[in-house]
């Protein structure tokens, strides 16, 4: 009993040190309620102990219990070295933001601005007017929508067009990206009907002409992002169905998936689409993501013939969808970098295809220089070399390309490994590496400005741990 009468009182608490130094940081009644709960938990553990704990003790089993809950209060997003060279690593957050788009964030975000005020006209106006100017200028395409992510355009344009009507699809595009958007749930959930055709290798005009039928509200075509049917070309395909669409009276309506501008061909990422191809093609809406080879924030953006996209501004559902402030200052600062200013230096997943093979050599060479000064007395490094790679662009793009890069690769002694890769996903920032034939490669390809030193500290710290464990005195 002698244990609960010398718990000690908050305001005892709150005067440690350590706890002080706290408060300075951290909201006082945040603290404060931290301390009270610490101090309420020690009340009922105490009630369950015999033995006598001195009131020093139990300060510190408090303040100790503080320290923890407030360390782990620190929120659960972390900035992650892209050690993986997948450029769009879709687990990762798909595309970082350039420099443009994040100033826009900072300027519009935190303060009060025009989302949805006409200034010259003093009335009301439409967030969606926004960059719609930008993607026309751009694309070529008539007008533009931009919603919450390309999942939601492509809901929106089904259910606005065939809610309860059938939309007809090849077998060859049904579907499934990683994260769960598969083309036959989402055509479910928007209430269409999905009328499919042909095969999966082969499907021809003839077999979406035998469908059309009184029902029939739309073409469909989504582009078969993250797999390849040998043989099977779009453009070719998206000429036939816009010419069938014409015919028939019907919209075509294309999921690109990843939405294109800057033509990167000259650095060999030729075979998909640009924008301006498929608007060009004649097809009536197109449903591409702001965050995949766009370099932008997550957006669904629909571009394509005005009198399809004002109908689906006027659905209902486009509010359920709509796009935030947040996204579309970034977006404009995205789509303005590509019009007026620098996507090759300024647009980091651009950046990061277009580098070249010999300066990805230089970067690798320069990494494993760093590492190699501060890890020379490590005992579980064995090797350290760089190694030509093939890398990906990822998110669900160009699924069969590998684009000649370079890693540092490190070896380690036999069993270390998994294990070191474990730490460095635990350390803040963490460094997801590639491990592959039991080494471990760091591609610098999808390196950002200054991961180098992040990498060579982390690796420090680990070393030190290592000899402390080791019992060695380095
Ligand atoms: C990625 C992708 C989607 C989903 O886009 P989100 O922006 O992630 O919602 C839909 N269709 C295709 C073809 C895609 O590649």
């Amino acid at each position: 009993m002698d244990n609960l009468r010398n718990i000690p009182a908050v305001d005892e608490i709150l005067g440690d040190e350590r706890i002080k130094d706290l408060s300075s940081q951290y909201n006082r009644q945040f603290v404060v309620t931290i301390v009270r709960q610490a101090v309420e938990n020690l009340r009922l553990e105490l009630k369950l102990e015999a033995e006598a704990v001195s009131k020093k003790d139990l300060i510190e089993r408090i303040t100790q219990q503080v320290l923890k809950k407030i360390s782990a209060s620190k929120g659960t997003l972390y900035k992650v070295i892209n050690g993986t060279g997948v450029v769009l690593h879709t687990n990762l957050g798909r595309a970082p933001l350039g420099n443009r788009a994040l100033e826009y964030i900072n300027r519009i975000a935190g303060d009060y601005n025009n989302l949805e005020m006409d200034l010259t006209a003093g009335t009301r106006g439409s967030r969606y007017d926004h960059v719609e100017n930008l993607l026309i200028e751009l694309t070529g395409a008539e007008a533009a929508l931009v919603v919450n992510n390309n999942a939601a355009a492509v809901m929106l344009g089904l259910n606005t067009f065939a809610f309860d009507k059938e939309v007809i699809v090849s077998r060859g595009q049904l579907v499934e990206i990683g994260g769960s958007f598969r083309i036959p749930e989402v055509m479910k959930l928007s209430g269409a009907k999905l009328v499919e055709v042909g095969t999966t290798n082969k499907t021809y005009a003839s077999d979406y002409v035998s469908a059309i039928n009184e029902n029939t509200r739309m073409l469909f075509t989504a582009h078969t992002s993250n797999y390849k049917i040998i043989g099977f070309t779009a453009e070719v395909s998206m000429l036939e169905m816009t010419a069938l669409g014409k015919e028939h009276s019907l919209p075509v309506m294309y999921d690109l998936g990843s939405g294109i501008i800057y033509d990167m061909q000259q650095w060999g990422l030729s075979g998909e689409p640009l924008l301006r191809e498929s608007v060009a093609a004649g097809v009536d809406i197109i449903s591409f993501s702001g965050d995949k080879l766009l370099g932008g924030p997550q957006a669904g953006i629909l571009i394509g013939k005005k009198k399809y996209i004002n109908e689906m501004k006027k659905n209902q559902l486009t509010r359920a969808l709509r796009v935030d402030k947040i996204a579309i200052a970034a977006l404009e600062g995205t789509l303005l970098e590509y019009l007026s200013g620098n996507p090759v230096d300024n647009i980091p997943i651009i950046r990061m295809l277009a580098a070249s093979p010999e300066e990805l050599k230089d970067k690798a060479g320069e990494l494993a220089d760093k590492i190699r000064s501060n890890a020379e007395n490590w005992c579980k490094l064995k090797d350290i070399a760089i190694k030509p790679t093939e890398d990906m662009v990822g998110g669900g793009a160009y699924p069969t390309l590998r684009i000649p890069g370079y890693a540092v690769q490190l070896e380690f002694v036999s069993g270390a490994l998994e294990e070191i890769a474990r730490e460095l996903r635990l350390m803040r920032p963490a460094l997801l590496a590639r491990l592959q034939d039991n080494k471990m490669l760091i591609n610098v390809r999808t390196l950002i400005n200054g991961d180098d030193e992040l990498i060579v500290r982390n690796l420090q710290e680990l070393i030190k741990k290592d000899d402390i464990s080791s019992g060695s005195s380095i």
